[in-house]
Parts: C-alpha cells; structure tokens; sequence
C-alpha cells in the first residue's frame, strides 16, 4: 500500500466529471484475502453484460498471468509517462508497485453502453468517486481479523512476514469502507455474490439506466 492517494484533476485531460455516460461503473476494492477476485470472476461468468478492465501495472507476471489478459504489464517509466499524459482515470501505488486503469478504454465502453466492472485499491476507488461521482463503489469485508488471516494462509502463496504486512495493510484498507457506497460481509460466498449481484441489478433499475436500456416501452408510455 502507497497511501498516497493522486489527485488526478490536476492531470491534463481528465475525465469530464459531469459527462452523462449511459452504462454503469462499479468499482471492487478489499484488503487481500477478503475474496474480492472470486467474487469479481463469479459475477462475471453470471452476467454477459458486465465487462472488466484489463488495468496496467508495473509489478512482474506472476505465474500463468498473461500480458493483455489480467494486466498490461509496462515498466515504470513508460507507467509515469502515461500517467503524466492523463491516459489513467485513476492509478495509485500498491504494495510497492504502480497500478492504473485505462482512461480511454472506460470512456469508450462506457459510452457504447457497458456496465464496467473495476477490481482496484480503495486509493483508485475514492479517485474515481471524486472524478465520476455515478460510480457505484463497493467493499468486501472479511468477517474477521481472525478469519482473513486464516484465509491468507490456506492461501499458501506468502511467507509469515507477507502475511503479517497484508494484515497490517487491511486494518487501514477496512477502514476505508465507510466511504463506499454499499459494502459487502464475505463469511459466506454464496451470500456474498448474492449480494454483489443485488447491487448491480438495482443500479439497472434506475429509472436513468431503464430509460436506454427499455427505450421501447418508456417511448410507447411517453416518458422522456
Ligand atoms: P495484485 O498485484 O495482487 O494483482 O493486485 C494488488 C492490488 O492492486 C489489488 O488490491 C488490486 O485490486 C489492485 N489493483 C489492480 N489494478 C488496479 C488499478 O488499476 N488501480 C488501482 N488503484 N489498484 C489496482
């Protein structure tokens, strides 16, 4: 975690704020081990109108992690020129690497009408929601410091010294929760991506979302 969070209105050619996108942008943020990605993925096998954005980073591949599929992976000095362009809507420093999320690749399925989903930090999250205040901000909360800690470790992919800095890392990530708009206990998945799935459905139910997307029926009742 970098804790620095970056003001991106500072940035040339930041994202107009007030621009009227026609799909919805979720946002997933939780500390490591709250079950964030399999929920992400759940939800993504369930619904063929949701799509993810593939974010750059600078840390390295890991494992079968393929360039293009679950990150561009670009060195740091092409990741500031980038971010010094403006071409992130938001990047922040996690863990020690550098993590940012497309600009042009949101706007423009935005625009075509998608609903986005984004898996990134609390810091990218809460720049979003400064910049696009429609953004849907969601946290995943472990049920316990106990149970995320047991989580890390059947995980088996970190060390003892990892571990005790991911749960030194998710005391100030949980504390950001308040900040989002709806949040999410994760002691039972299915629950949890019942509820996952219930926040994106009621955001399809805005009367501005079914005005696009039920254009027939609002035009035959002469709603504008
Ligand atoms: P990992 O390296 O384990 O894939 O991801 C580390 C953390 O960075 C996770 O919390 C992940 O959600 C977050 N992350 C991934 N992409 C982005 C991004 O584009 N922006 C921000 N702010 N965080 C990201």
């Amino acid at each position: 975690m970098g804790g620095r969070v970056v003001d991106n209105h500072a940035l040339p050619g930041r994202i107009p704020f007030d621009m009227e996108f026609p799909g919805n942008l979720f946002v997933v943020a939780a500390p490591s081990g709250a079950g964030k990605s399999s929920l992400v993925k759940a939800l993504l096998e369930l619904d063929s109108h949701l799509t993810v954005s593939v974010s750059h980073t600078t840390r390295a591949p890991r494992g079968q992690e393929v360039d293009g599929r679950e990150y561009w992976f670009i060195d740091e000095p092409s990741f500031r020129a980038k971010a010094a362009q403006g071409d992130f809507f938001e990047w922040a420093e996690v863990h020690g690497n550098l993590y940012g999320t497309s600009r042009a690749a949101i706007e423009q399925r935005m625009a075509e009408g998608h609903d986005i989903i984004l898996e990134i930090d609390w810091q990218g999250a809460l720049q979003i929601k400064k910049l696009f205040p429609q953004a849907v901000l969601i946290f995943i909360l472990p049920p316990g410091w106990q149970e995320l800690q047991q989580r890390l470790l059947r995980r088996g992919e970190d060390g003892p010294e990892t571990i005790q800095r991911r749960m030194e890392n998710a005391r100030v990530e949980v504390a950001q929760a308040r900040h989002f708009d709806f949040v999410i206990v994760n002691a039972l998945f299915e629950t949890a991506l019942f509820d996952l799935k219930a926040i994106v459905h009621s955001q399809r139910l805005k009367y501005s979302a079914l005005r696009r997307t039920r254009a027939a029926v609002f035009t035959a009742l002469g709603l504008q």
